[in-house]
């Protein structure tokens, strides 16, 4: 059976005094030696709170480093972290509370009404990162702790944001980290000493597997900040501290409208990659006319989460595609028959290797139709190979629409209309339309001091696209409604007066 060795010890066992953790705010560092121990006396804080293997503790905070400790605490004890959404009210937390069944609830202050109301409900025990947590930490023994990780168990879960119905804890397991860090670490050459920014929602994949796992087990440093601040990320470049970031395209998009992204050195910055949701053309140009050649990844919380990744070299000849899959991932494009199809048609994108999700807590039913009957992981997502292997992503199968009998996919229609120098930001979904059966609705952010009228854009997307594709609406609006990672949630875009 694979196993995972106790990361945190083994690290502070190779370079005790090289730094994990940087806290951007208060200048903080903590070493490999300080993480270890921290989480060995947050380990026995949590068994002297009742918490054993198999356990589930749930936490409520923003990004900090004693999330990290008490997620090492539970891999030392075996027991399950399940972080949540900070931005669901109790009443929305409520359904995720009842499915995991956790002990423990650990909170920080930004979120400590939630969770009285979250522990007062569920007759949960607490621990408030605020008060108490250190003192009682660094009072107690390291705990002895498991020196190995069984590959094939929970550690933590991420809840799906519930798009597609009920929220449903995608469970991530040791090996899912192990090769995660395999993956993404030798497609962009993380070595020992390199920094990336840690900044995404930690109940995201994100914040956990691709900005901090595989960085410490690279034995690199996280700088660590409590949510996205351009500004600060700006200066963190400039100043020659990051080696590696990892965005999405929401995050892109702010770092290349603030006003100092043009006076900001990108170059001293590695690699840059970015996944989680469509990279507009516009985006990869901005950032390469400034030196920085960002590479687009395709990525699920299901995938754990680097399953394609594009490569400098190719990150503009290979524009819109999402790179070739990564070496522990087999990549294929599925007909409706189930039957692998040959380059150049789209057919859903679909997974298998080593380092997938062996499904949602406590949900069979829900996890057999996550795969095919031969085993293979089915994304959701419509896509194409071409000749040499590189993946084009079409988009999600459930936001591809019909006009006239023609498939239309929202992320080519955005991309044409994010390339108008009006436009700052796009999205396309489908409405009803008597004659059409669907016609599409683009939602557009202007850019400050431009503007454009509907009729601008429709010719600028008839001068590049199929008519079919042309959107039959456009709404003007200051914001999109978003996921915490920046993700436009299709299902709350209004639709347009005109048609109700
Ligand atoms: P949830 O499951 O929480 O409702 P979600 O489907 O966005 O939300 P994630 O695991 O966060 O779940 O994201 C995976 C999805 O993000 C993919 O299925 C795909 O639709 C989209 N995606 C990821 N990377 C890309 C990319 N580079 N280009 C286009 N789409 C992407």
């Amino acid at each position: 059976m694979d196993i995972l060795t106790d990361i945190t010890a083994r690290r502070a066992a190779l370079a005790p005094d090289a730094t994990a953790f940087h806290i951007v705010e208060t200048g903080e560092t903590l070493s490999y030696a300080a993480l270890d121990r921290r989480s060995a006396c947050a380990a026995s804080l949590l068994a002297a709170e009742g918490i054993d293997a198999g356990d589930r503790v749930a936490i409520l905070c923003r990004n900090r480093v004693e999330f990290f400790e008490i997620l090492f605490a539970c891999a030392k004890l075996g027991a399950i972290l399940v972080p949540l959404n900070w931005r669901m009210p109790a009443s929305e937390l409520d359904g995720l509370v009842e499915d995991c069944t956790p002990k423990l609830i650990v909170f920080g202050d930004e979120d400590r009404e939630t969770a009285a109301v979250l522990a007062r409900t569920h007759s949960l025990a607490s621990l408030d990162l605020e008060t108490g947590y250190a003192g009682r930490r660094d009072a107690l023994e390291p705990h002895a702790g498991r020196t190995a990780w069984p590959g094939g168990e929970p550690w933590y879960l991420i809840y799906t944001s519930g798009t597609t119905g009920r929220p449903k804890g995608v469970i991530q397991t040791y090996r899912m980290a192990l090769v995660n860090a395999i993956n993404i670490g030798q497609a962009i050459g993380l070595r020992p000493g390199d920094a990336t920014l840690n900044f995404l929602p930690l109940f995201h994949t994100a914040g956990i597997n691709l900005h901090t796992l595989p960085v410490l087990i690279n034995g690199g440093k996280v700088h660590i900040l409590p949510g996205f601040d351009p500004a600060a990320t700006l200066a963190l470049i400039d100043a020659g501290e990051l080696d590696v970031f990892i965005g999405v395209p929401a995050v892109y998009r702010e770092l290349t409208l603030h006003p100092d992204f043009e006076t900001t050195e990108l170059t001293r910055l590695r690699h840059w990659s970015c996944g989680g949701a469509p990279l507009p053309d516009v985006l990869v140009e901005t950032m390469a006319r400034k030196g920085a050649l960002v590479c687009n990844g395709f990525g699920m919380t299901e995938t754990g989460p680097t399953a394609f990744l594009s490569d400098e070299a190719n990150a503009l000849r290979k524009i819109g595609s999402v790179g070739k899959a990564q070496v522990l991932v087999e990549a294929r494009v599925a007909g409706p028959d189930g039957r692998a199809l040959p380059p150049g048609e789209t057919g859903e994108i679909q997974f298998f290797g080593p380092g997938l999700t062996p499904g949602y807590w406590q949900r069979p039913e829900e996890t057999a139709a996550l795969f095919t009957p031969d085993g293979w992981l089915k994304s959701g997502d419509l896509g194409r190979f071409d000749d040499e292997g590189y993946c084009y992503v079409a988009g999600r199968i459930k936001e591809m629409y019909i006009s006239g009998g023609e498939n239309v996919y929202p992320a080519e229609v955005e991309n044409v209309l994010s390339l108008h120098p009006a436009v700052q930001e796009a999205a396309v979904a489908g409405v009803p339309d008597e004659k059409w059966g669907e016609v599409g609705c683009a939602h557009i952010i202007l850019r400050q001091g431009r503007s454009a009228d509907a009729k601008t854009l429709s010719d600028w997307c008839r001068e590049r696209l199929a008519a079919y594709k042309v959107p039959r609406h456009f709404r003007f609006t200051d914001d999109l409604p978003r996921t915490a990672a920046g993700k436009v949630q299709k299902h709350l875009l209004p639709v347009p007066e005109a048609l109700t």
